[in-house]
């Protein structure tokens, strides 16, 4: 199958309000130019240099998600043009992403990380870190960044249930946040789901899946 065609399949299988981010890590420029003549714009990548690389040699009117683990040291590289940062998962990086935002004069969208997993291994916040963060006097006073919501990643496991109960957990938490207001805060959506659960996470509530595999093959 074509990448056209796997990407056009997806694409008829989302409800409307769901939006796709064609996760691209390791794949080559022209295939992300298949995906992009396919009407693809938004593509998602988990290294800041492969994202800049990506970046400077693509048309420059796609919308590049960093879905990776950030390092603050190289926040700078992207500040210029990323359009959403999904892994933000401590009030240190969210200081940083701020202060590179100003510096370019410009607003970063990003969604705070929930560990959701039972896998140690994975980064997030759990739900009082959450809390914590959203509540304190820093995060309240920072002006160039926009929390539009979280993002989680399941165990990776065959078990449905296992999965699915991770995923409403993070619609919960997300539900229990909504009653929070501030300028820098504009919930609206979920990030969660990917190739092999994404119909799944959409059923819990996802607003934003992120595929990779399904789209351009194996890694
Ligand atoms: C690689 C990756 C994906 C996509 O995974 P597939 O199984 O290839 O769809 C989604 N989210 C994150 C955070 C990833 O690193």
């Amino acid at each position: 199958m074509s990448i056209a065609s796997n990407l056009n399949t997806i694409k008829t299988s989302l409800p409307e309000h769901v939006t796709l981010v064609a996760v691209s890590k390791t794949k080559p420029v022209s295939d992300l130019m298949q995906a992009y003549e396919a009407g693809q714009r938004i593509f998602g990548e988990n290294k800041i240099q492969e994202m800049v690389d990506k970046y400077q040699e693509m048309p420059k009117d796609i919308q590049w998600h960093m879905i990776g683990h950030v390092q603050s040291n190289k926040v700078k590289f992207m500040a210029p043009f990323v359009n959403l940062i999904h892994g933000v998962d401590s009030l240190k990086l969210l200081q940083e992403i701020n202060k590179q935002a100003l510096k370019n004069n410009r607003i970063i969208d990003c969604l705070l990380q929930i560990h959701i997993a039972e896998e140690e291994t994975k980064f997030g916040l759990d739900e009082n870190e959450l809390n914590e963060l959203l509540s304190s006097s820093e995060f309240k006073e920072m002006k160039n960044i926009r929390i539009l919501g979280l993002m989680g990643m399941a165990t990776f496991t065959e078990d449905q249930n296992q999965i699915k109960k991770e995923f409403i957990h993070l619609k919960t938490i997300f539900d229990s946040i909504q009653s929070i207001e501030n300028e820098n805060l504009k919930l609206n959506t979920i990030s969660m789901g990917m190739s092999g659960d994404y119909l799944l996470a959409i059923e819990c509530g996802s607003t934003m899946v992120r595929i990779g595999s399904s789209i351009f093959g194996g890694r």
